[in-house]
C-alpha cells in the first residue's frame, strides 16, 4: 500500500459469508470497507459517497451486478469508479460481457488470495494513475486559462499604449499641416500660429513625457537606473514640488500645503527619484482630486522609519482598484481625466523607483474623504 492513503473499497455480495470474507481480507491490506447486500443499496452508496473501487458479485437476487454495472456507467451522477466484477460460474460469456459493461477486472470464487490482492492493488494504481492525469490535465488547463488571460491584458495595453502614443502624434501632424497650408497660400495669421504652434508644443511635451515614462519603469525593471543615495533634506524637497504645482493647482481652484512637522526631517534616498515620485504623487492628486481638492505633503519620523506622504480629499479610489493602481498601464475606470497624458505609467514608476532605493509605497483611501499615497524609508 505504500505511503499513499488508505483506499476505499466497496464489496457488494448478497452473501454475508463472502461479504466478511473479503472486507476482513481487505482490511487486513490496510484498506477501508464497505459491504452492500445487494443491487439496491450498492447504487445508494455509490451516488452518496462514490468508493475508490468496487468488488461487485454477478450472481445477486433483484438487482444483479451485470445490471449494477450496466447503471453505473451510464451514470452521470457516478463517477467513473473501477469496477472488479465477482462470480461463483466462471462462463466465458459472463465474463465477456463484464468486459463489454466497462468492468475492469474479473475474479473467480471461490477467492484466490494472491490474485485477489493484485487485481485489487493493479485497479487501485490504475485508478490513482488516472486520477493524477485528471488533476494534471486540470491544473494545466488553469495555467493556460492564466496565461491567455495574461496575454488578452497585455494586448489590451499595448493597444492602449499605440493610441496614446497615436493621439499627440496626429495632434502635431494636423497643426503642421495646417500651418504649411496656410503659408503656401500666402494667409500668415500671427494668432492661429501661436495656437497651432501651442497646440503642437504641448503634444510633443505629452508624447516625450510618455516616452520618458515607458523608458525610466523599463530601466527600473531590468535595474539599469544608477540609484545614489544621500541624505536628503525633505523640506526643501516637499516645497519645491508644491512650487512646482502651485499653477495647475490654481487653474483648478485646488491648493497645495505642506505639513509644518516637514522641518528638519531628513531621509536617505536617490533624491532625483524621490523628486519625481513626488511629482507623479502631486500629479494624480491634483489630476484625479477633482476641482478644489487640497493636496498635503508631509515627511515625519515613524518609530525608525521616515514616511513621506502626498495626501488628496477628493474621490478617492474605489476598493476594487486599490489592488491594481501600482500595475503598470492601470487606470482607475472611475477616473475623472481622458486626457491623453494618462496612460496610468506614474504608479507602476514609483513602485519600481521606491524599491530601488528600498523603500516601500502604500495607499490608503477612503472615497471622498482622504486618500494617501505613503513613501515608507527603514
Ligand atoms: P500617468 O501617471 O502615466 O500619466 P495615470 O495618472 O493614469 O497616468 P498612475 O499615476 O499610475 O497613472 O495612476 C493610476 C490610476 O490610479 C489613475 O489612472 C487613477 O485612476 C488612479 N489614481 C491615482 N492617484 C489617484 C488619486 N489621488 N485619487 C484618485 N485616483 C487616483
Ligand atoms: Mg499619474
Amino acid at each position: 500500500m505504500s505511503n499513499e492513503a488508505p483506499a476505499r473499497i466497496l464489496v457488494v455480495d448478497d452473501s454475508e459469508a463472502n461479504r466478511r470474507m473479503l472486507v476482513d481480507f481487505l482490511t487486513a491490506q490496510g484498506h477501508v470497507c464497505e459491504a452492500a447486500n445487494g443491487g439496491a443499496e450498492a447504487l445508494e452508496r455509490l451516488r452518496s459517497e462514490p468508493p475508490d473501487l468496487v468488488l461487485l458479485d454477478v450472481d445477486m437476487p433483484q438487482i444483479d451486478g451485470l445490471e449494477v454495472l450496466e447503471t453505473i456507467r451510464g451514470a452521470e451522477d457516478i463517477p467513473g469508479v473501477p469496477v472488479i466484477m465477482i462470480s461463483g460460474v466462471e462462463d466465458r460469456r459472463v465474463v465477456a460481457r463484464c468486459i463489454e459493461l466497462g468492468a475492469d477486472d474479473f475474479l473467480p470464487k471461490p477467492f484466490d488470495p494472491v490474485l485477489l490482492k493484485a487485481r485489487v492493488s493493479a485497479s487501485l494504481w490504475r485508478k490513482r494513475t488516472r486520477d493524477r492525469e485528471r488533476r494534471l490535465t486540470e491544473d494545466l488547463e488553469e495555467k493556460v486559462r492564466a496565461l491567455r488571460q495574461a496575454e488578452a491584458l497585455r494586448d489590451a495595453m499595448s493597444n492602449m499604449l499605440v493610441h496614446d502614443l497615436a493621439t499627440p502624434l496626429s495632434v502635431i501632424r494636423m497643426n503642421v499641416e495646417l500651418l504649411a497650408l496656410k503659408q503656401s497660400m500666402g494667409l500668415f495669421d500671427p494668432d492661429a500660429s501661436r495656437t497651432g504652434l501651442d497646440k503642437i508644443s504641448a503634444a510633443s511635451e505629452s508624447l516625450s513625457r510618455l516616452v520618458q515614462g515607458i523608458l525610466d519603469v523599463a530601466r527600473l525593471e531590468s535595474g539599469q537606473l544608477n540609484v545614489r543615495l544621500s541624505l536628503v533634506e525633505c523640506a526643501p524637497l516637499l516645497a519645491d514640488v508644491a512650487e512646482m504645482f502651485a499653477g495647475p493647482a490654481d487653474e483648478r481652484g485646488s491648493r497645495i500645503v505642506v505639513d509644518e512637522q516637514v522641518k528638519g526631517v531628513r531621509v536617505f534616498a536617490d533624491e532625483d527619484l524621490l523628486r519625481r515620485m513626488l511629482q507623479n504623487l502631486v500629479a494624480n492628486a491634483i489630476k484625479y482630486g477633482g476641482s478644489g481638492a487640497t493636496v498635503t505633503l508631509r515627511a515625519e519620523r515613524n518609530g525608525d522609519a521616515t514616511v513621506l506622504s502626498v495626501s488628496d480629499d477628493g474621490p478617492g479610489i474605489p476598493d476594487h482598484a486599490l489592488p491594481h493602481v501600482f500595475d503598470a498601464f492601470y487606470r482607475a475606470p472611475s477616473a475623472g481625466s481622458t486626457r491623453w497624458f494618462g496612460v496610468g505609467l506614474g504608479l507602476a514608476f514609483c513602485r519600481l523607483a521606491a524599491e530601488a532605493q528600498g523603500a516601500s509605497i502604500s495607499v490608503r483611501s477612503v472615497p471622498g474623504s482622504e486618500t494617501t499615497f505613503a513613501v515608507e524609508f527603514r
